[in-house]
């Protein structure tokens, strides 16, 4: 089965509807967390991954948007995103991000968007942090996010993959990034969508959000 590893939509819906018309046909859509925060759209990406059946995660983000929790660890562009979000959101919507699990097993990959000695906030950036997580895993593999930055780590047979941000790349290059996996083979594609920039910069700063979050996603950091 062909699976498509999201992660860090961040309320852009313009950049996941680019992922999702550039997938092929997959089987199932996995979120390793943060579907809102600093963008301008939570509610439709949030809807647009309910009608596509998609598995999800929480993110510090969403926990954030839902309950108010995690926003003192934030920055103040973070927080302010956090805030709006929280108020934009029905009751029902935040009800949904807060009842999504920290973790979730999924054939042979355990779902987390920061790691699994801290699933929302520890940023695996190191291959000592990646086997950390790994030795925690019941499963062979784990997918994760929360650093933007798109990464495959290997130890062994055993895989850690981070797809990268669809909303809010930081590696450089603006356009959105996701993965396909092979729950056969275990291969996993990295890969980019262009999207819109301008048009979700527009929606940020009409939606009253820091202008610094538009800015950033010009440059993809
Ligand atoms: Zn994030």
């Amino acid at each position: 089965m062909k699976v498509a590893l999201l992660s860090d939509i961040h309320a852009n819906l313009a950049a996941l509807e680019a992922v999702l018309a550039a997938l092929p046909e997959v089987g199932a859509i996995w979120v390793m967390g943060d579907t809102v925060g600093y963008g301008p759209d939570p509610s439709d990406a949030i809807a647009l991954l309910r009608e596509r059946e998609a598995v999800l995660v929480a993110g510090n983000h969403d926990i954030a948007a839902a309950t108010g929790r995690g926003t003192a660890k934030f920055n103040a562009y973070a927080a302010a995103a956090a805030e709006k979000h929280r108020a934009w959101l029905s009751a029902e919507e935040r009800d949904h991000l807060a009842g999504l699990p920290l973790t979730r097993e999924a054939g042979a990959f355990t779902l987390v968007h920061g790691s699994l000695r801290d699933p929302v906030w520890e940023y695996v950036t190191s291959q000592p942090q990646a086997e950390a997580t790994l030795a925690l895993a019941r499963t062979p593999h784990c997918c994760n996010g929360h650093t933007h930055v798109p990464r495959i780590f290997r130890s062994g047979d055993r895989m850690l993959a981070n797809p990268g941000s669809v909303g809010q790349p930081r590696d450089g290059d603006p356009r959105a990034a996701y993965a396909l996996l092979d729950t056969d083979t275990h291969a996993v594609t990295l890969a980019r969508a262009a999207y819109d920039v301008a048009e979700t910069q527009r929606r940020i700063r009409a939606r009253g959000l820091p202008h610094f979050l538009a800015d950033r996603l010009a440059l993809g950091f």
